[in-house]
């Protein structure tokens, strides 16, 4: 990293551009952060747009088009570090919904003119397609953590994400775990960092921290079929804002 002032860029792709907003959101200490960093790049904060190369770049979205392929290339390659922030940019988001259907079934229905989308058939997570040296999950990411990974980077420290499920956070804020009173939940397959936000709010996890990678989604769902939530009710979970993989008893009629 220069000794100058880090050069800092922020770039959107296929997303609602809700992780861009939440850095946004976050007032005062977007501020302190802009006076530790050279933000040459965020087309959603500023009409100044100055050239690479960066020294971070934070990138929002999915890969879901070929130009969306070619540019994130060039980010790569104008970039010491690349952080992808948000679920879309970790994991393909909510434009991955379409990957297990035939997305181009899907154009037809409903656009005039599909023959004018360039659309590839997955939306893909940035590592697919470039080395990502961060991830930050998260729909939106969580600004927190942002600034927390931004400032270690800044301080040459090591930056390590929370690890382990929802359910570590859950027992760190002390909650009382809402599925023991009869609500399914999510957590225990989900990455931890939002710190238990959902169940502090007395509601189940939904996910939007994506799936831990050795996660028992049999088990999960077997336990959310005790507590009587329909094997629908549980792949609309599954699949809400990431594809997670469905365990058998989620194959069910569309009635169920
Ligand atoms: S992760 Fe969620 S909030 Fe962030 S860009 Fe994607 S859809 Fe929007
Ligand atoms: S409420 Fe959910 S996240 Fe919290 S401990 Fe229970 S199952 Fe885990
Ligand atoms: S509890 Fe689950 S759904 Fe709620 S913010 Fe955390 S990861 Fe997202």
């Amino acid at each position: 990293m220069s000794a100058v002032r880090p050069r800092l860029a922020v770039w959107k792709f296929s997303s609602c551009d809700g992780c861009q907003l939440s850095l946004l959101a976050s007032h005062g200490d977007l501020l302190q952060m802009a006076q530790a960093m050279d933000i040459a790049y965020f087309a959603e904060a500023s009409s100044s747009m100055r050239d690479g190369p960066y020294d971070i770049s934070l990138v929002e979205g999915s890969v879901s088009t070929t130009a969306d392929v070619q540019r994130l290339q060039r980010v790569r390659e104008q970039s010491g570090l690349l952080v992808a922030i948000g679920a879309c940019a970790t994991g393909g988001g909510i434009q991955a919904l379409r990957n297990p259907d035939d997305a181009q079934a899907w154009e037809r229905a409903v656009y005039p003119r599909p023959q004018w989308l360039h659309s590839l058939p997955t939306a893909t997570p940035l590592h697919a397609h470039v080395q990502v040296d961060h991830a930050l999950q998260g729909c939106p990411v969580d600004a927190g953590q942002l600034q927390q990974l931004l400032a270690a980077l800044l301080a040459g420290r090591r930056a390590e994400p929370a690890g382990g499920s929802v359910c570590m956070d859950c027992k760190v804020a002390g909650h009382v775990c809402v599925m023991v009173q009869g609500e399914p939940c999510l957590g225990p397959i989900i990455h931890a960092g939002c710190g238990a936000l959902c169940p502090g709010l007395r509601r189940g996890c939904y996910g939007c921290f994506g799936p831990l990678p050795d996660a028992s989604t049999s088990a999960l769902a077997a336990q959310w079929l005790r507590l009587g939530a329909s094997p629908r009710r549980l792949r609309l979970a599954l699949h809400s804002i990431h594809v997670v993989p469905l365990p058998a008893d989620a194959h069910a009629s569309p009635e169920d």
